[in-house]
């Protein structure tokens, strides 16, 4: 197990930013992957293959996105570096408001400790970029209590699709940690979230006609 030292705070690199809507927005869709979603009413997460080529990014006006390497993607470790370089490109845009979806999952994509070493990465730019994080979380809420009290995070971090039970919800919580809930979640958990530290999304795919 690694220790790592607080992250450190620095002057934002994109002083003109879109802003993301609070925590408790009503009809805001903060996770889709549908890049046809409402201008402003959604925060869209840029497929993996404008990751590895930000100049096919064709941003749609209004529409704010998030960028980041998602879990199940590190198993490709050359695609993984590449994306890894081009990242800063993509969150010096102002229509990119948050890091994501990024995170820890127990059951798909590389080695946990390399996930972990992925996700440090991306985590440091959140801080650099001064950027709130969508959190993509399976059978790792230990690791990400963790991290979160090594790297004393500025920027928010939210664990998107939360399905864990109302004991996790408030770990989670008392941590520091808003969450989101999509389709299906815990009654309970999404009961004891207050209203401003709670998050509404869909999850929608990306759909068929923006598949490369
Ligand atoms: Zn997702």
């Amino acid at each position: 197990m690694k220790d790592y030292e607080p992250l450190t705070a620095s002057t934002p690199l994109c002083p003109i930013r879109m802003s993301l809507p609070p925590a408790g927005t009503p009809d805001f869709d903060f996770h889709t992957h549908n890049l046809q979603a409402r201008p402003g009413r959604a925060l869209v997460c840029i497929p993996p293959h404008w990751l590895i080529n930000p100049t096919a990014f064709k941003p749609r006006q209004g529409v704010l996105y998030a960028a980041g390497i998602h879990p199940w993607d590190t198993a490709n470790s050359n695609c993984t570096t590449l994306a890894m370089t081009q990242l800063p490109t993509l969150l010096s845009h102002p229509q990119v408001v948050a890091l994501g979806e990024c995170g820890l999952d127990a059951l798909r994509g590389a080695d946990l400790y390399v996930q972990e070493k992925i996700l440090v990465e991306q985590l440091k730019l959140a801080e650099q970029y001064k950027l709130p994080v969508v959190i993509h979380a399976v059978r790792t809420t230990d690791r990400l209590l963790r991290l979160h009290k090594q790297l004393k995070p500025t920027c928010q971090w939210t664990i998107h699709g939360f399905r864990g039970g109302a004991a996790t919800a408030r770990q989670l919580l008392n941590a520091g940690f808003d969450l989101s809930f999509g389709k299906k979640y815990n009654a309970e958990a999404y009961d004891l979230t207050p209203d401003t530290r709670k998050r509404y999304e869909t999850d929608d795919p990306l759909s068929p006609e923006d598949m490369p």
